[in-house]
């Protein structure tokens, strides 16, 4: 297949400085729970980013010194002579598929609570870790400034010799250098403080300087906010931020352009949509002759084409798109856009470096995998022979399941009890702002419906006998899970007998399905994700008056590992949703709701007409059990049983993204002698390997 003329914009070269990218894909800095701790693991998947047709592939962000430690999130380093190597497998792999590899030096300041190092850190002014740790930064005197720039200056030195093209100033995030430019933050009184020409110094000296270290064969890019937080949802550029840009606009050869609210930059779509920089940051291209690159969540290619033609960007900046299909790039170049993988916009993937843990995506099964496992994005081993499998469920653990299957060669039967495919995510996509979650399914369907050798079979419950008699040489079971009603989670170690009258107790399942309560309805989330919020929004957008209960001290305590927790809880405020947080639900009565504070025990009565629970699922494993009782007592010796294996909610009710993975990982796993977790290669700092 040929590419659509109308994209030939997107693959035309840029120059940035000293070097040249061949295309305007460009991957921004993004975490990815690896770092350093990890490095073949993240060579390998970086390198797959540049396969997949990414002209410019960058690191995440990377310490300049041990005054710079985030752990237990894991960053990158470039310390020492050893981290050259580590990060020379990553350029490497970047430059075998002609993209430029790019490196984030980063300062924290009072970002970074150094508990690896125990260094203590520096900061524009005596003050408070960021993260809440209990620590204060040293305010920088002078001679800490000049050590500062001594150690960019080496970073960048080494990063040269890493193999880098591109060396960042990283001058946002509310880390040091973002601090120094802030009229909030930095109060000083010398050089580096106070005019704006010397809350600006500091930044400019290390563009300068690394431009004097690297600047003949690297490109130098500075990444910094087009807003700085003092303006306002009419104006949200301040005149001093604008004068910032103009003071600064040809000194870097690249200009990586954000916004000062981390929350809304990378926001989850159910808050925030596509391309919603460009109102404020806009205006930076009308300042500069440099390259701009700014991200916005981009997986249309006519988005990205917009962005190009209206002067707003030079350069597509991803971070998720490129996460949940590293070969959206190439899809675009060939002509195969509707293959392309299309980011939900969950942010699974930053939870990875929440938790201090290497990255999943929901929509990417293989990403993290790429060196542990050997699994590429768009590749996968053929079948090892031609027997058909029988997928029960298409949910996203059967419905990846069937396209991974479909793709290795097998004959597939796919058979769903109901009229639609999609399982919980075409149920799920119909809440409030999760409408894009629909692509789990929709990438999935459209792959399944090229395939000759899958059949899929829609409005067909089958029984064991049913699946028995089709004779699939496997059965994989993908039935899913049920909310319960009884209570039982995580504050009720035990079904609760006092929730009653049932009628009036509902569950996440009832809602999705269009059974509402009336009046008055306490929501008890005892989940702590989005299921709890979102369907409090939903009760609210039906006119239900809805009292929201949970045992943990904010809404949705796990939202806070995909930064949505904040924006959140703002929605439900906004509604005029009561919030009662530290309680559990002990009864209901059918008229009131008593709750008890899980500090205190002291309990307290609400009125309600109704109670949803969303507390905890039963794995709808029933099919499952009743194929394996017939196979065993059906076995005999001269007709081969077929395999049987559950996958997804049905096996463990989990994520979303732990279904997809179920499912790919059956299909990968298929025949082959892979022993569960033996195949694990464990990647580690000090491998003598
Ligand atoms: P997961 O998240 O594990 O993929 P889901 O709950 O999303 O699970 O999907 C399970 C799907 O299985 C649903 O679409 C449901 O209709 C279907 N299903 C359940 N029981 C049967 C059955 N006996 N035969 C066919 N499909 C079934
Ligand atoms: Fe997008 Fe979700 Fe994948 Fe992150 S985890 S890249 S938000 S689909």
């Amino acid at each position: 297949m040929t590419r659509d003329p109308r994209y030939d914009i997107l693959f035309e070269p840029v120059r940035i400085g000293p070097v040249q990218a061949p295309n305007r894909f460009y991957q921004v800095p993004h975490c990815n729970g690896m770092g350093f701790l990890r490095p073949r693991m993240l060579a390998e998947m970086r390198g797959i980013k540049a396969e997949g047709g990414w002209g410019v592939v960058c690191t995440e962000y990377c310490s300049i010194h041990p005054s710079s430690d985030d752990l237990p999130q894991p960053y990158a380093t470039l310390w020492n002579q050893a981290d050259i190597k580590t990060h020379a497998l990553m350029t490497e792999k970047v430059h075998e598929f002609g993209a430029l590899a790019g490196v984030e030096l980063w300062a924290g300041g009072a970002g970074a609570a150094n508990l690896l190092t125990r260094e203590v850190a520096l900061g524009v002014a005596s003050k408070p870790n960021l993260g809440g740790d209990p620590f204060q930064t040293r305010a920088m005197d002078l001679k800490d400034i000049r050590n500062l720039r001594r150690w960019h200056r080496a970073a960048a030195l080494r990063a040269r010799e890493a193999g880098f093209d591109i060396v960042y100033v990283y001058a946002t995030h509310k880390y040091l250098l973002s601090q120094f430019l802030s009229p909030l933050h930095n109060h000083r009184t010398d050089e580096y403080g106070g005019s704006l020409e010397n809350r600006v110094r500091l930044v400019r000296e290390l563009i300068e300087e690394t431009k004097d270290a690297v600047g003949d064969s690297c490109a130098v890019a500075v990444r910094m906010a087009a807003d700085d937080g003092t303006g306002t949802p009419e104006q949200p550029v301040s005149d001093e931020r604008r004068e910032m840009f103009e003071m600064l606009a040809e000194l870097p050869d690249l200009w990586d352009v954000n916004i000062d609210d981390y929350e809304h930059e990378m926001g989850v779509s159910r808050f925030i949509r596509e391309g919603s920089l460009e109102k404020t940051m806009h205006y930076v291209k009308s300042i500069t002759s440099k390259p701009v690159v700014t991200v916005g969540r981009f997986t249309s290619p006519d988005t990205m084409v917009s962005q190009v033609r209206r002067g707003i960007v030079d350069f597509i900046g991803a971070a998720r798109p490129s996460i949940a299909d590293p070969f959206l790039p190439r899809k675009i170049e060939q002509g195969r856009v509707e293959e392309i993988r299309e980011c939900i916009g969950c942010n699974i993937c930053y939870t990875g470096d929440s938790m201090g843990v290497p990255i999943r995506c929901t929509q990417n099964p293989t990403m993290g995998e790429e060196w542990r496992r050997g699994w590429h994005p768009e590749r996968i081993q053929p079948k090892n022979s031609d027997a058909t499998v029988l997928v029960i469920g298409a949910g996203p653990a059967g419905l990846e399941a069937t396209r991974a299957l479909g793709q290795r060669g097998y004959n597939v039967m796919l058979a769903e009890a109901s009229t639609e495919l999609g399982g919980r995510v075409a149920r799920e996509c119909r809440l409030p702002g999760l409408a894009e979650w629909g692509r789990v399914r929709d990438y999935r369907v459209n792959q399944i419906q090229t395939m000759p050798n899958v059949d899929v079979y829609l409005d067909n419950n089958l029984s064991a006998e049913d699946a028995l008699s089709i004779g699939a040489e496997h059965i994989v079971v993908a039935t899913g899970s049920k909310w319960r009603a009884d209570g039982f989670g995580r504050y009720h170690d035990k079904p609760c007998p006092d929730l009653g009258p049932a009628a009036q107790v509902f569950t996440p399942d009832d809602i999705i399905e269009g059974r509402f309560p009336q009046g008055r309805a306490l929501v008890f989330d005892d989940d702590h994700y989005y299921m709890g919020s979102v369907l409090a929004e939903a009760l609210v957008a039906q006119g239900v008056e809805v009292c929201f209960v949970t045992p943990e001290n904010m809404v949705s305590a796990w939202g806070v590992m995909t930064d949505e927790q904040y924006q959140t809880q703002q929605r439900l405020v906004q509604l005029g949703i009561q919030i009662i947080t530290a309680h559990g639900l002990d009864e209901f009565d059918g008229s009131s709701a008593r709750l008890s504070c899980v500090y205190s025990g002291q309990t307290r009565v609400i009125e309600a007409d109704a109670v949803v629970l969303v507390t905890a699922r039963t794995p709808a494993d029933e099919l499952y059990k009743e194929i394996a009782l017939k196979l065993e007592s059906d076995a005999s010796e001269s007709d081969p049983a077929p395999t049987l294996s559950k996958i997804g909610d049905c096996d463990a009710p989990a994520i979303i993204a732990a279904a997809v993975y179920a499912g790919h990982r059956y299909a990968r796993e298929l025949e082959t002698d892979v022993e569960q977790s033996e195949d694990i290669r464990q990647d580690k700092l000090f491998d003598p390997d």
